[in-house]
């Protein structure tokens, strides 16, 4: 039988073990084609689900290399492939050996368990393909783990999708016995691609698909030679997608702002003293939508748990209950919004009156009773007007002659009008 312990394969790689540094190299383009190797960890499978929904473009047209100024993709892609076994693996092989004849670029899916931990009782968390290996009779699984480490250095761009891939994720989660971690963590602060860049993450748990194919996109215009390098925060985050948080994009901030909250769910309010965390966590799922510009969590109804940062799941459980830095922010936004939503409410009701019925008095709707203008409105109206149109002129004819648009002016006499708007007398 095969000895248990596997010495060859490892998952936290020493420092003999990393990827080489590569010197760094311009964009080479324009590139015809571009090989793109999907990798699963520990993985739901959920990124995979989450870009296949992609629409803007869908990967489909990426495939085709129907996509103006892009490369045809060939994905590899162990769920969506068409071969299987040797033949899957083949390629993988060709990428690894030098072989290829075009770029590639790694996307990782899940995260990285520590390997040694499965291999000393002979086994291994994640793999794919099987090889020879020196003291074994049958041949073995290759861990993933071992694919990335293999295949990182010759790699256009590394690219962790997922939170499980770019931070560890729930795999990693406190107590976890798998050692799980992200692929950061795994190649190492200098790791560097071929062209230079480090791992670039994509997180959510599942991340939208379009951050997705948009982050390809903006790598690939810049591979191509056509684009500038897009901008990455600290953390390899693509910056024009995750630099806002939650809440800054949230359809619901408005009732923050006025320092109103809802009490259960399926309220319509702002969610955060029922355990919203958008204020901290940056994520843009509100502003993009789940898939097709659809859905996201508070659009749902859901609150946001922090599932693209670091550190979730531990750092943002107990799940649905109160983050303590709401606490102060909740109290003040609830003082200052008792006043501005007051004020809010009276422009807004003068708002929804046409000049026309401050005019004349009356609000011609036959679905209800809608109060016209009162003494109160009117002064608050002059005041406001007087605000809003310092430094301005004020819109329509000039003072004094106001009246040759609701006298005399008017075509047809007082009987075709209702109202009393007209002054000159119907002639039949
Ligand atoms: Fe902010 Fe969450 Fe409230 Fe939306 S629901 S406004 S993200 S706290």
């Amino acid at each position: 039988m095969a000895p248990a312990v596997v010495t060859s394969v490892t998952t936290k790689a020493p420092p003999d073990a990393m990827p080489r540094e590569q010197r760094e190299r311009l964009p080479l383009g324009p590139v015809k084609t571009i090989h793109v190797y999907w990798l699963a960890g520990m993985s739901c499978d959920g990124c995979t689900i989450a870009v296949a929904g992609a629409t803007n473009p869908g990967i489909e047209g990426l495939l085709l290399g129907a996509v103006p100024a892009m490369p045809k993709v060939i994905l590899h892609h162990p769920v969506l492939a068409v071969e299987a076994g040797h033949e899957f693996v083949h390629a993988f092989q060709l990428a690894w050996e030098g072989r290829l004849g075009a770029p590639y670029v790694v996307v990782y899916e899940g995260s990285i368990a520590d390997e040694r931990i499965a291999q000393r009782t002979g086994g291994y968390f994640s793999a794919m393909g099987v090889e020879e290996r020196p003291g074994f009779e049958d041949k073995q699984p290759v861990p993933t783990a071992e694919w990335m480490r293999r295949l990182a250095p010759g790699a256009a761009a590394v690219i962790a999708i997922g939170t499980c891939a770019t931070w560890g994720g729930i795999p990693s989660a406190e107590g976890n016995p798998t050692g799980a971690m992200s692929l950061m963590d795994f190649l190492g602060k200098d790791y560097r691609s071929a062209f230079g860049l480090p791992v670039i993450n994509i997180p959510g748990c599942a991340p939208v698909g379009d951050n997705f194919v948009d982050t390809v996109f903006a790598v690939l215009l810049f591979l191509q030679g056509l684009g500038p390098l897009p901008t990455f925060d600290e953390l390899g985050r693509p910056a024009w997608l995750f630099r806002e948080t939650v809440h800054q994009g949230c359809t619901r901030a408005g009732y923050y702002e006025e320092g109103i909250f809802a009490e259960h769910y399926g309220d319509p309010e702002c969610l955060v003293e029922i355990g919203c965390w958008g204020p901290i966590v940056n994520c843009n799922i509100v502003k993009r939508g789940a898939i097709n510009h659809m859905g996201g969590c508070m659009k749902a109804g859901g609150v946001c748990i922090g599932c693209t940062m670091p550190g979730f799941p531990d750092k943002f459980a107990p799940f649905y209950k109160t983050p303590p830095g709401a606490v102060v922010s909740t109290q003040l936004s609830r003082g200052v919004g008792a006043v501005v939503r007051r004020l809010r409410r009276l422009s807004n009701r003068e708002g929804n009156r046409e000049h026309r019925w401050d005019v004349l008095q009356e609000v011609p709707s036959g679905w209800a009773h809608v109060q016209a203008q009162t003494r109160l409105d009117r002064a608050i109206k002059f005041f406001y007007e007087k605000w809003q149109l310092m430094g301005s002129k004020k819109p329509g004819r000039p003072p004094g002659q106001e009246e040759r648009f609701w006298g005399v002016d008017r075509p047809g006499g007082e009987d075709d009008y209702l109202d009393e708007s007209s002054t000159r007398r119907s002639t039949s």
